[in-house]
């Protein structure tokens, strides 16, 4: 099996690739290093396993050449920050829409039929029933994060309904674990280690949300893939309970050692305009291929702060 990667060297990215080349695939990663971090995959690089193209998807013809005798694409290459979209509002748009239409157009020229793409439970939006279940609709996004994902999975149907593509599209929780390098666990451990007396949380720490360990995420991916085979196959990614805001910062308080760290709240029931404060992924399908996660929210929040406090703090 030939593999392509779009953000093969971010951080689901590379434990992706970790997985497709410990079973044996060949792995090409396409990524322009925007937030990505080339020594998560270089040990691949150096042993051949891993070929690296530092390619930009808005580009469609870098794209093209890199799909010759692709057998699928996964493709997880976006925009990581969805508080981005506050400031700026057509990088989600750039690195999400648009190179997901350069991916599935890159496809389409080279006759490459398999896809599966990291979409994210914010498509469902706000207000959705709690656990919510794929077949949840209308989903009415409310960051231009989840506008971008919600495009490309309507592109992804597109591709599918019109030129006969196969697709996993992938709704994940907030995924965790070694090597991340976004979200609010790497928030608070950067806050601690600038200032070990104080943290300052966003809202008011009531929000709640499913937490997904990284490994759990990438093998959960592999499994649905090779467990179903219908053209479209949708599939939310989580474990199956939720961590407040406000059990995080004790946690990573404890796991820092900070005790006299004092919590300063920003106020209001989420963290920044278009955040979704309470989320969590009804996931009885992915259960019923027969997986199960390892590390429920709590475990997969602690286990990370003990790890992203050794890469952060030493
Ligand atoms: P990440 O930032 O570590 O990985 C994204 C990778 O894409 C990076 O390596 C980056 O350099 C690359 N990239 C970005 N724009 C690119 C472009 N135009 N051309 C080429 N490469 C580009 O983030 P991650 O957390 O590993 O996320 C991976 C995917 O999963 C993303 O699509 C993200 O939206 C999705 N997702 C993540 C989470 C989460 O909790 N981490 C939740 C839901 C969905």
């Amino acid at each position: 099996m030939r593999a392509l990667v779009t953000g093969g060297a971010g951080f689901i990215g590379s434990h992706l690739v970790d997985r497709l080349v410990s079973r044996g695939d060949s792995v090409v990663v396409a990524d322009n290093l925007s937030s990505g971090v080339l020594d998560f995959i270089q040990a691949h690089i150096d042993s051949g396993n891993v070929e690296f193209h530092n390619i930009d998807l808005k580009n469609l013809e870098h794209l093209i050449p890199l799909m010759d005798d692709i057998d699928i694409v996964y493709h997880l290459a976006a925009n990581p920050d969805i508080r981005l979209g506050t400031r700026i509002t057509n990088t989600d748009l750039n690195e999400g829409t648009i190179a997901t239409y350069n991916v599935l157009e890159s496809m389409r020229i080279n006759n490459v039929n398999k896809i599966a793409f990291a979409s994210s439970s914010v498509v469902y939006g706000e207000n959705a029933p709690m656990p919510t279940p794929e077949n949840h609709g209308p989903c009415i996004p409310i960051s231009l994060y989840g506008a971008s994902k919600q495009g490309s999975e309507g592109l992804i149907g597109a591709f599918v309904g019109t030129f006969g593509l196969q697709a996993w599209v992938f709704r994940f929780a907030n995924i965790i674990g070694e090597r991340g390098t976004h979200g609010v666990i790497f928030d608070f451990i950067h806050k601690l280690k600038a200032d070990p007396n104080r943290l300052e949380v966003l809202g008011n720490g009531l929000q709640e949300k499913s937490y997904m360990e990284v490994g759990d995420c990438v093998d959960a991916m592999l499994h649905v893939v090779e467990n179903t085979n219908e053209p479209m196959n949708l599939y939310n990614l989580g474990s199956n309970d939720t961590c407040s805001v406000r059990n995080i910062a004790a946690i990573v308080i404890r796991e820092t050692g900070c005790k006299s760290a004092q919590i300063e709240y920003t106020g209001g029931d989420r963290g920044w305009a278009g955040d979704i404060p309470k989320a969590m992924l009804d996931i009885k399908r992915l259960q019923g291929l027969g997986f199960e996660v390892n590390y429920d929210s709590e475990d997969a929040v602690a286990y990370t702060a003990r790890v992203l406090i050794k890469e952060i703090m030493g």
